[in-house]
């Protein structure tokens, strides 16, 4: 079995126009969705998805978790979490998570005046669209807190504000780096930014 084309539901599976929607879909938007945890299946122009048995698990309070940031509202910003495999169980987050920002960015004002213009960022530990590997602190009813403070947890992957390329690390660890724009920014980064293999292994490892 490849896990790589395991669907979730709401998973995206093509468009209205590519194929005829079939069994265990649905169609949102032109789009057609999952409806179940399986394979795609494509027959005669017809997609579908076909089940498969895992077991499926709620995250849990000191699980680590990737996610990317979807909203940043300066004292919390709040975090999509994706799905995670193990063997033959499947955790599904039904939640969003959240982060407390402890502390704010010293004269956000003064920062913010150098955007575009100089060539630093404002330098905030999480910028939207970030993904980040983070550790469930809390379980509440309707949120996950997590937690970025140890050194392998934080940004793993970044795109620059500007021009959408992918950021690098700087030889420093502590900042990233656009080369179309020839800026650094400053970011909360894991010691594994850009290494997919790594995170996942991570994953895998400290995850039950
Ligand atoms: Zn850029």
């Amino acid at each position: 079995m490849n896990d790589e084309n395991l669907m979730f539901p709401g998973d995206n599976l093509s468009t209205e126009e590519e194929f005829v929607s079939s069994r265990n879909t649905f169609i949102d938007n032109g789009n057609i969705r999952a409806s179940i945890i399986g394979r795609t299946i494509i027959e005669n122009g017809s997609i579908m998805v076909e089940g498969i048995s895992r077991e499926i698990k709620s995250f849990y309070r000191g699980m680590y978790v990737l996610g990317e940031i979807t909203d940043d509202l300066h004292t919390i910003v709040f975090v999509k979490i994706d799905n995670f495999k193990k063997d033959k169980d499947v955790y599904i987050s039904f939640k969003s998570g959240k982060i407390i920002m402890k502390s704010h960015a010293p004269s956000p004002r003064h920062q913010r005046d150098r955007d575009f213009e100089g060539n630093k960022m404002e330098n905030k530990p999480f910028g939207v669209g970030d993904i980040i590997l983070a550790r469930i602190t809390f379980d509440d009813k309707d949120v996950y807190t997590l937690d970025c403070g140890s050194i392998d947890l934080g940004v793993v992957y970044s795109k620059c504000a500007l021009c959408d390329a992918l950021l690098t690390l700087n030889d420093d660890k502590t900042s990233l780096h656009c080369s179309n724009c020839e800026i650094d920014v400053g970011k909360k980064i894991s010691s594994m930014y850009n290494n997919s293999v790594a995170v996942e292994e991570f994953l895998y490892k400290n995850n039950r």
